[in-house]
């Protein structure tokens, strides 16, 4: 009997992992994998996002809640 194993390299540690549904992490190898890409991620989005969020992020509220209030009362 053949099960079809695929396996895909682990981008964070570059080692073999199974990319099966015996796998939760895919396509990481192990959890540990995931937390650090997941971390990474995060780490960006805060840098991007953040800086942006705090002086646009006012302005774009106070812009697209004015014609809310307008309109509602
Ligand atoms: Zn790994």
């Amino acid at each position: 009997m053949r099960n079809k194993a695929t396996t895909v390299t682990c981008p964070i540690c570059n080692a073999t992992a199974s990319y099966s549904v015996n796998n939760p992490h895919r396509p990481f190898c192990s959890e540990r994998c995931q937390l650090i890409d997941l971390g990474e991620w995060f780490n960006e989005e805060r840098r991007i996002v953040g800086g942006k969020l705090a002086e646009d992020g006012q302005a774009d509220t106070e812009d697209a809640a004015s014609p809310g209030p307008d309109i509602i009362n």
